[in-house]
């Protein structure tokens, strides 16, 4: 038994080594990837489900590596926030995409929103952080109020006083604060009473399988009546079926995200398909 245990010791020590190399890989290549420009923005509509009118979008970074091929970005957003490469990444989001809304919004008679995801980390300089955002916006001419910064319920928890302060500045200016993954993170929602918040964001895994699991539908609709009795926006992601937009419209939840209506893209075809 002890020398089973001491072969377990062994292999466990491989299996980390190995993931340790293969994430040292995936930052060195990160680097070199912002470096040269290769991250890419897509584009995922957001949808008056009423109308099927097109409101806005969500940036969502794309890396396709040379050695590595496709990283998920939820794999490589964490390897970047710890690598400290978090601020580059959100710099390259941020500004693509500025520039690409406004240029899209000169043809539209109903100007586009536009959403970008926001890390915890970055919310450790809040100061500079509101400082940069607005020099961004008014560098590509994009109007705070069609600005919107996605935020995960775990950045609220840390450095509570400089972020609330540095998301009631934003706030004031004209950008709308959503929590995104609502309903995964935090059990108390006190935060709600006092944080400069616009909307809630209901979590994908809520909406998935709202047939099927009768406790999906309820904390759904319990997110949508909080929603409400707060005076908050609610907006549902993952939605993939009819089914799950009709459930949605029928709790007065009409704006919506997924698949149903599109897939993150490209903005060239974001362009030949939305605009
Ligand atoms: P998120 O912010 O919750 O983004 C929504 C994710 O759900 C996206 O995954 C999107 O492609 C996916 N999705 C959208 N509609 C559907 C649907 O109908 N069904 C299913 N199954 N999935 C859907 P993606 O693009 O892989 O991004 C994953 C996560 O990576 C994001 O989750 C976000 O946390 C992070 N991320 C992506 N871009 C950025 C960024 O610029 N900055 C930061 N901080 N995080 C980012
Ligand atoms: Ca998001
Ligand atoms: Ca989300
Ligand atoms: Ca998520």
């Amino acid at each position: 038994a002890k020398k089973q245990g001491g072969n377990q010791v062994v292999i466990y020590n491989e299996e980390i080594s190995k993931a340790k190399n293969k994430k040292l890989q995936i930052e060195a290549r990160l680097r070199k990837a912002i470096k040269n420009e290769e991250i890419e923005v897509y584009y995922q509509p957001k949808i008056d489900a009423r109308t099927e009118v097109l409101t806005g979008v969500e940036a969502l970074l794309r890396w396709t590596d040379e050695e590595l091929g496709f990283v998920p970005p939820d794999v490589f957003i964490a390897i970047a926030e710890e690598a400290g490469l978090i601020h580059p990444l959100w710099e390259i989001a941020m500004k693509k995409a500025s520039s690409q809304i406004t240029s899209w919004n000169k043809d539209r008679a109903r100007p586009l929103s536009l959403a970008v995801n926001f890390s915890a980390k970055q919310f450790q300089d809040p100061c500079s952080l509101v400082k940069q955002v607005k020099e961004i916006l008014s560098e590509y001419q994009l109007a705070p109020n069609l600005f919107e910064i996605e935020i995960t319920e775990s950045t609220l928890l840390f450095n509570t006083k400089e972020t609330t302060r540095a998301l009631e500045t934003l706030q004031e200016f004209g950008i709308s604060i959503s929590i995104d993954d609502f309903g995964t993170g935090y059990s108390s929602f006190s935060y709600l009473k006092t944080l400069p918040i616009n909307t809630l964001k209901i979590d994908r895994s809520f909406i998935q399988d709202i047939k099927e699991d009768h406790s999906n539908s309820e904390i759904a609709e319990a997110i949508i009546n909080l929603a409400r009795s707060l005076k908050l926006h609610v907006i549902a992601e993952g939605v993939e079926e009819d089914y799950q937009k009709e459930f949605l419209l029928k709790h007065d939840c009409y704006h919506m995200q997924g698949y149903l209506y599109s897939k993150p893209l490209s903005k060239e075809e974001f362009e030949r398909v939305w605009v």
